[in-house]
């Protein structure tokens, strides 16, 4: 196989969950030798299992897409959990990325780390312009500090590395668990549920007018590929996402459309609605992977998660 990523070994942390599926396909259909670490053999919180890994399974790219993530419910369930994992996993791997002499290492941020109270798009340049949203503050930090320790890294020790923001993903291979899921999936499963219960409504959160940004998991996935190859610049972040706001209450009411489920939608305002909006400014972006653009309207995307889920619903509620 001929291309850039043909024979380039290729690690991804978190590589058998969501985001991670969906990347090994794509490098793997590259002809990339792609090695996937999975927790029992390697915990990613301790230095010694990062250097091991890294050491045991050499590799030219370093993407570190594990995460102990999910949305609004569990940053007010497990803020702790959330904190302590995601902070060392990052500062270990990186520390041992450069130890084992990684060329490149990926590190996947999250929109959560902007700040939660600016007007407008969120871009590159803000992201150190006021605190993050008390809702999120807990994970969005923690990959923060990652592109903190990033440019210490280039300057002390050369590590090259860049930093992907990326906004809200759903999509096939997501998690469905109530517990855990951002609103898209809950919203699918929800949905689901209610039209096979044949019950007469469904419970959506908070008051709908929060905005979002929703990106399909498989076009994320090419953009991280696309970067991982073309974007170098370990001091500027890069936004990854549509550039598109939804509010909820569009979302949910696609969803209810996209599905067929004739029930009422409920809205429960006892429920939080986080940051009032989250959406990537996405001019860096088509600049730096050369006009690229994700090619999966909302509708479409949701027409195939729903679909999906369908298909896969005893395999998708339990995972996670
Ligand atoms: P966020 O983007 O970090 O705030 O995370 P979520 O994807 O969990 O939530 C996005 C928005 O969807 C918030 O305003 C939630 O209140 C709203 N939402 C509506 N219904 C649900 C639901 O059933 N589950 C979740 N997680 N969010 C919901």
């Amino acid at each position: 196989m001929q291309g850039f990523w043909a024979e380039k070994r290729v690690t991804v942390t978190g590589g058998a969950g969501f985001l991670g599926q969906h990347l090994v396909r794509r490098f793997e259909h590259l002809g990339a030798k792609v090695f996937v670490p999975r927790q029992r053999d390697y915990n990613l919180t301790t230095l010694d299992a990062c250097l091991r890994c890294l050491l045991e399974h050499p590799c030219d790219l370093l993407v570190h897409a594990a995460a102990y993530y999910g949305g609004i419910g569990i940053n007010v369930t497990e803020p702790a959990r959330l904190y302590y994992t995601n902070l060392v996993m990052g500062a270990h791997l990186m520390e041992a990325a450069r130890l084992a002499g990684v060329a490149k290492f990926v590190a996947i941020g999250t929109a959560c780390s902007y700040p939660g109270y600016l007007e407008g798009d969120l871009k590159e340049d803000d992201l150190w312009a006021g605190p993050c949203h008390a809702s999120v503050v807990n994970y969005g930090l923690t990959k923060k500090m990652m592109a903190v320790q990033a440019q210490a890294y280039k300057r002390q020790y050369g590590l090259d590395s860049i930093h992907l923001i990326l906004t809200n993903l759903y999509g096939p291979g997501d998690s469905y668990n109530p517990d855990r899921s951002h609103v898209v999936a809950a919203l699918v499963r929800k949905w689901v549920e209610a039209e096979l219960a044949r019950v007469p409504s469904v419970e959506v959160w908070g008051t709908g007018r929060p905005i979002r940004e929703f990106l399909y998991v498989e076009d994320c996935a090419d953009a991280i590929v696309l970067a991982a190859e073309k974007y170098n610049e370990c001091a500027l972040p890069l936004n990854i996402g549509t550039g598109i706001g939804t509010s909820i209450r569009e979302l949910a009411e696609t969803i209810h459309e996209v599905s067929g489920y004739r029930g009422k939608m409920v809205w429960n305002t006892d429920k939080p609605d986080g940051a009032m909006k989250k959406v990537l400014d996405v001019t860096r972006m088509r600049r730096e992977l050369d006009g690229w653009t994700p090619p999966t309207d909302l509708r479409t995307g949701l027409a195939k998660t729903i679909a999906w889920y369908r298909a896969n619903k005893a395999q998708a509620d339990a995972k996670w």
